[in-house]
């Protein structure tokens, strides 16, 4: 006999928000995320009053959607923007280019032209090739240089895709200034979902070797951006934010003193993650074998419809079944008819053994990097509708 299943749903969310969450989504069809403005407002407020040195630059690619743009711009956000795309989106909601960075490093030259006509003056970069674009397109813009990091811990690490290392971010720092660019920062990011809050310190540490080395040959850098890679809440656990924000405070204050330079973070799944639920159903439950050991469960959302982080198993979403009784283990997979499309296979989720074909089952702290990965008619399916809970 199996124990009972067990799943602790005031962990992520109070038992009246759930229902009124399933209430909401009732007469709607899945699979859909539904977001609760609130929980944005409340990281961000959270992030604010415990790092007040901070200026938060939320990063929209987390999640897109006007509403949560539009609070965060309310609450006084600043944005990091990655695309012309996402640039003419934010004017739409009445951003003002004071409030943006370009902090792609992977960027067009006519992009580059185009952030600047609209008023972007502050470009992130990693590569002498950029940094002439950048001087050409947008003559005497500040540059910020973003340093690679390994994301050593993150669950989710943007390997070595972005940066570069200390001997090539000095060569940059000369070469901006020689073009008449202003050298303004160093920037990092530490990889997403970062549950070893050392990597700050490293990082941190780094950046002050290059803020000294500036120093000496002449060029005064002004500003630190520490990016992402602040926790949402999934399966497996990280320790609250205050103690993030506790620990980052010292390793600034270790580093540079007490009269800090300007400093930038730039989180993006930390405020958009808690706040979505994705409402899907339980298309098939099938084994394999007479006697499988565990049941596959297939939903009418997978991998395709918005999960793409459950790529080699990195984000383990909190998933909730609203039965009680016996659990029965179960592999996960999405509805598509590629063979990838599986969620969760060497992680055991377990689920209620009376749950049926039909039944609606929550997947919890969905509201960061779903929708806006989700595809466009792969095998038909349109793409994750998202609905703001009504207040
Ligand atoms: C994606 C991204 C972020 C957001 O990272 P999170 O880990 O989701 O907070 C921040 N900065 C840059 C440059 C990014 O590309």
């Amino acid at each position: 006999m199996q124990e009972d299943y067990q799943f602790d749903l005031e962990n992520y969310m109070s038992r009246e928000k759930f229902e009124r969450i399933k209430n909401f989504a009732k007469d709607k069809e899945t699979p859909c995320l539904i977001i609760d403005l609130d929980v944005i407002k409340q990281k961000y407020d959270e992030l604010r009053t415990n790092m007040p040195f901070a200026k938060v630059y939320y990063a929209v690619k987390a999640n897109p959607i006007d509403e949560v743009v539009s609070l965060l711009h309310k609450l006084g956000s600043h944005f990091d923007v990655a695309t012309r795309f996402e640039l003419d989106q934010l004017l739409r909601l009445g951003v003002s280019p004071e409030k943006m960075s370009f902090g792609n490093t992977i960027k067009k030259e006519r992009d580059i032209a185009y952030f600047y006509s609209k008023g972007v003056t502050l470009f992130a970069t990693d590569s002498f090739e950029d940094i002439e674009k950048i001087a050409r397109a947008a003559p005497r813009s500040r540059v910020f240089f973003r340093i690679l990091t390994e994301g050593l811990g993150a669950d989710w690490p943007l390997s070595r895709k972005f940066g570069s290392y200390p001997e090539m971010t000095r060569q940059l720092i000369l070469h901006a200034k020689d073009l008449g660019l202003e050298p303004y920062g160093i920037s990092f990011h530490v990889g997403s979902q970062q549950r070893d809050i050392g990597q700050w310190s490293t990082a941190l540490t780094t950046v002050a070797g290059i803020f000294n080395w500036a120093e000496d040959h002449g060029v005064t850098l002004k500003m630190i951006n520490m990016g992402g890679g602040f926790p949402a809440h999934y399966n497996d656990p990280t320790y609250p934010i205050t103690q993030y924000t506790k620990d980052i405070y010292e390793y600034l204050i270790s580093n540079f003193g007490e009269t800090l330079p300007e400093i930038i973070i730039e989180p993006g799944r930390s405020i958009a993650g808690d706040s979505g639920v994705i409402v899907t159903e339980i298309v098939n439950i099938a084994k394999k074998t007479t006697h499988d050991l565990f049941h596959w469960v297939f939903l009418d959302i997978g991998k395709f419809g918005g999960l793409i982080e459950t790529l080699d198993e990195a984000i383990k979403y909190p998933i909730y079944f609203e039965r009680t009784g016996p659990s029965i283990d179960i592999v996960l997979a999405g509805p598509t008819c590629d063979s990838m499309d599986i969620l969760y296979e060497k992680y055991r989720y377990e689920m209620p053994a009376g749950t049926k074909i039909g039944e609606r089952v929550y997947i919890l702290s969905t509201g960061a990097y779903t929708q806006s990965y989700s595809s466009i008619y792969f095998n038909g399916f349109p793409p994750l509708k998202a609905y703001i809970l009504p207040q």
